[in-house]
């Protein structure tokens, strides 16, 4: 799983330009399209698939992590490029605006589950009047957040394993006949199996919870908070910072709980939501 850091936004920095980069732009948009397409091609096919593609959650997140990386060395290297390769620049427009689109539609998912998505007010391209530099620097820092954004939205299942119980009005399982509310997804398993996080984020609580057992609550950005129930062993402290896919504890069947389950809680706002719409991309 790929491990996703905010990084400090990069000040444009002066640089000699060598002849062997005049080129260097044409290469450096392209790379920076390929390996948006590739992200783009694991979103469209989450969203056709499914659960069924439970897996290319992690793997999403390691290509964002990857695109980081790359668009960071590419920013450096387009850098290199000043006015004096006009001739480049109405090209390289054009590739970023066709970038842009597909960021806009990343951004869009977003929106749809109620995530805050990134303005594009500072990646105003068509209107010419930045330096090459300004505009690789803007686009780098845009890019920045929206890979910080996608690491700290709850994603994917904090355990491979079918459902036992799904979120909303159930039959009580300690009251026969009986209704209750479930405010969560239980997940078959075992005790001992490992527990992942589902988001980078800070654990605001560690220890026991009356039915919950011992629990993991953890709170990420967009007031989404992810709780972790009836676990056999908690691996974190409270106040301890956690990147998405750490393994946090193991399943149990501690507190209100008939056998080992985890019991998966995604809050927003405070009020439990229905962790479905977050397991994968689907809208
Ligand atoms: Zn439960």
């Amino acid at each position: 799983m790929g491990i996703i850091t905010q990084k400090s936004s990069a000040q444009p920095r002066v640089v000699q330009v060598k002849a062997k980069h005049f080129n260097s732009l044409k290469v450096t948009v392209a790379a920076i399209l390929i390996v948006v397409m590739v992200l783009m091609t694991a979103i469209v096919r989450l969203s056709t698939q499914g659960v069924q593609q439970r897996q290319e959650n992690s793997r999403l997140q390691s290509q964002i992590a990857a695109l980081q990386g790359q668009i960071e060395k590419e920013s450096q290297d387009a850098l290199l490029l000043n006015a004096e390769k006009e001739g480049n620049r109405s090209q390289a427009v054009s590739y970023i605006q066709d970038i842009q689109a597909k960021l806009k539609t990343i951004n869009n998912f977003m929106s749809k589950r109620g995530l805050h998505s990134i303005s594009f007010k500072k990646l105003n391209v068509g209107d010419k009047p930045k330096s090459d530099t300004k505009l690789y620097a803007d686009f780098s820092n845009y890019l920045d957040k929206l890979v910080n954004n996608i690491a700290y939205m709850p994603m994917g299942y904090p355990k491979l394993s079918s459902f036992t119980s799904f979120f909303g009005s159930r039959g009580n399982p300690f009251d026969f006949g009986g209704r209750e509310f479930h405010p969560g997804i239980d997940f078959k398993g075992h005790r001992g199996d490992p527990v992942k996080c589902t988001a980078s984020g800070r654990v605001i609580f560690a220890g026991r919870a009356g039915g919950y057992g011992n629990c993991i609550k953890i709170r990420h950005t967009n007031n989404l908070e992810t709780w972790y129930g009836h676990l056999s062993k908690i691996n974190v402290k409270e106040g301890q910072r956690v990147t998405v896919g750490d393994m946090i504890g193991k399943v149990g069947s501690t507190g209100r709980s008939t056998g080992p389950h985890l019991h998966y809680e995604i809050r927003r706002n405070g009020h439990p939501v229905n962790p479905k719409q977050y397991l994968s991309l689907n809208l």
